[in-house]
């Protein structure tokens, strides 16, 4: 069993989804260059101080979800959860900041977290987020909300929601805090074990509890954009008037908190109606703290993470991103012996110069490999019988419109121009 079964949680990614994954990543490279971030690769495992500092000791990744273990050189390693701890730790080791500002950059690459797997929930997911570090531009903001905009509407996705809040600043959030937890209080017999334990020392995370009890003692609570400071009231305000010079639709949500310590001021997140209960298609936020937090100089940022899974798994729902269909640009027929060595020959020079070619390894009749090139949507079929290898020609057959044609074997230079000229 435990040798024929993948992990619970994982997800294995066979050909004919992959396509998918390649199409999309694709997209994902093409939105990135269209607004300026360079990719950048960090360790699938960190420290795991690395997100206990970062990400935060009383959210429910670092709680509860994370993948640790102690190394054979006893140090504690994390399979990375998430990947703005790695990124904002990868800027500070490579000093990146040193030159212009902002620095943008993204990644792209698998995420663990030790939660309980469901559809679209999964314990090692893709995730694809990008960060722009050292401006406190609100248009910043804006264009992290704007990027995945662009990303959803390139592959076809509609049905998709922006909410916004803000969460302020240490100093207007610690006024805050004082008032949450006074609304709370007198209800705390009523909140669910995970709440009553959060209700002193992160209340804000009382307000996204999904539990119902907790939902309806929440409806009430004050609202954090009531109490922002001069500067994150304006900063908040100047998001939302370039959303609507960007044209971007959104609603405002002065519940939504996100479940990540580090952010400060605009958090954002989409959600697409393709989904179920596991809606959120990608989320982010500002997070002006966290590079001086993990040791480095004091530089605001904001970042938007999506969910590549579940984006996928929306745009399946929705039918869209449908590959054409692709296979092989040729098809070699052989007969066996110097025919198929021929074949071979061909094979490897058409291959070197990046074409797709199939043929036969199974010595099987002229009939079977014409079906095998038809079954796998070949282009052409070239057949190679002994009669015409001697006169060194074979016959090429065009599978869309069933045109033949002779060719010449020595004249691979021809081969390509008709072959290549349909694709790889
Ligand atoms: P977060 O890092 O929690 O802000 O998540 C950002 C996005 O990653 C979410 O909106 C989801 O689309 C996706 N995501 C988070 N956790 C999971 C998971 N366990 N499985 C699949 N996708 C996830």
């Amino acid at each position: 069993m435990a040798l024929t079964s993948r992990p619970r949680g994982t997800n294995d990614i066979i050909p004919g989804e992959i396509e998918l994954w390649h199409e999309l990543e694709g997209k994902i490279r093409q939105v990135c260059h269209a607004y300026g971030y360079h990719e950048l690769r960090t360790p699938i495992f960190e420290h795991t101080e690395l997100f206990q500092r970062g990400i935060g000791d009383t959210t429910d990744i670092v709680e509860k979800e994370m993948y640790t273990f102690v190394d054979r050189g006893e140090r504690s390693i994390t399979l990375r959860p998430e990947g703005t701890a790695p990124l904002v730790r990868a800027y500070i080791e490579n000093n990146l900041g040193s030159g212009a500002l902002p620095v943008k950059l993204y990644y792209y690459g698998p995420m663990f977290r030790y939660e309980r797997p469901q559809a679209g929930r999964y314990r090692q997911f893709t995730q694809f987020g990008f960060e722009a570090l050292g401006s406190s531009d609100p248009l910043l903001d804006v264009e992290a909300i704007a990027l995945p905009i662009d990303l959803y509407k390139s592959c076809g996705l509609s049905g998709f929601q922006v909410e916004l809040n803000s969460i302020g600043c240490a100093e207007c959030r610690s006024v805050y805090r004082k008032e949450l937890t006074a609304h709370f209080e007198p209800h705390a017999d009523n909140l669910c074990r995970s709440c009553q334990g959060r209700l002193h020392r992160n209340p804000l995370r009382l307000l996204d509890c999904k539990v119902e009890s907790c939902q309806v003692i929440a409806k009430d609570a004050p609202k954090i954009t009531e109490y922002l400071c001069p500067d994150c009231a304006d900063h908040f305000s100047q998001v939302q008037k370039y959303l609507d010079t960007l044209g971007i639709s959104y609603v405002l949500n002065p519940r939504l908190v996100r479940g990540l310590d580090y952010y400060t001021r605009t958090v954002f997140e989409v959600t697409s109606s393709e989904l179920g209960s596991q809606n959120a298609i990608g989320a982010g936020g500002r997070y002006d703290g966290l590079v001086q937090e993990l040791g480095g100089k004091e530089t605001p940022a904001v970042g938007f993470a999506v969910g590549v899974d579940r984006l996928l798994l929306a745009l399946k729902n929705q039918g869209k991103l449908q590959l054409s269909p692709s296979g092989p640009a040729l098809y070699l027929v052989h007969f066996g012996g110097e025919t198929k060595h021929k074949a071979a020959e061909l094979a490897q020079g058409l291959r070197g110069r990046g074409l797709w070619i199939e043929l036969d390894y199974a010595d099987r009749s002229i009939k079977a490999q014409m079906k095998a090139a038809n079954r796998l949507n070949s282009q052409y079929v070239l057949i190679i019988g002994e009669d015409e290898l001697a006169k060194n020609q074979a016959v090429l057959r065009n599978m869309g419109d069933g045109q033949e044609e002779s060719v010449a074997l020595d004249e691979l230079e021809q081969l390509i121009t008709i072959v290549g000229a349909c694709g790889k």
